[in-house]
């Protein structure tokens, strides 16, 4: 009895050290519904563990990104290559590219989740701040990931120079003043005022 305790003890702890296993290091490119939905609910419990809950049932759509990209300059936005986005109404969705690792998908899922989470707490912010706070918080995500190698760099790749120093200075607020102070500013501020 007590061997047979000790052997599925043994195969409880080796399954959950392949599961923990497969999870950090599962980084297979995401192309279904399925995938991407999983993707989502990674990226919603990262946002709960920074402090930004979204709680509401937001759906996903995957397509290849020429159509993301089609969709996304029919909402109105032009001049800009994406590879996720957020739709606030009628209804509210995320679209994502296909093909992208597991991973990144998660991050994109929390970047465009942060504009869904800016649309019941500041909709009135400009969108110099609405974007660095995205991309901070995707940065403050891939940390916990274990991944901040996909933090960084995803600001620089709005090489929008505005929204570099909104990051810098959100990064500074969270560095002298925590989330709370992140949190604080982004609720309250309408228009970055440049320092
Ligand atoms: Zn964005």
């Amino acid at each position: 009895m007590l061997k047979n305790f000790f052997t599925l003890l043994l195969i409880l702890t080796a399954l959950c050290t392949s599961f923990a296993f497969a999870d950090k290091n599962s980084d297979n490119f995401v192309t279904t519904e399925e995938e991407a939905r999983n993707c989502l609910i990674r990226a919603k419990a990262l946002m709960a563990s920074l402090g930004l809950p979204v709680n509401r049932d937001i759906y996903t759509r995957i397509e290849e990104m020429d159509s993301v990209q089609t969709h996304f300059s029919n909402s109105g936005v032009s001049g800009e290559r994406t590879i996720a986005f957020y739709q606030a109404h009628s209804p509210e969705y995320i679209m994502i590219s296909k093909g992208y690792p597991f991973q990144k998908t998660t991050l994109y899922c929390v970047h465009e989740l942060t504009h869904a989470w800016q649309s019941t707490n500041c909709p009135l912010q400009e969108e110099a701040i609405s974007e660095a706070f995205a991309y901070w918080v995707q940065g403050q995500a891939a940390t916990l990931l274990g991944r901040s190698d996909l933090g960084f760099s995803t600001i620089m790749c709005s090489g929008d120079s505005l929204e570099m120093e909104v990051y810098q200075y959100l990064n500074k607020l969270y560095k002298t003043g925590g989330m709370k102070s992140v949190i604080d500013y982004v609720t309250t501020t309408v228009k970055y005022e440049r320092k």
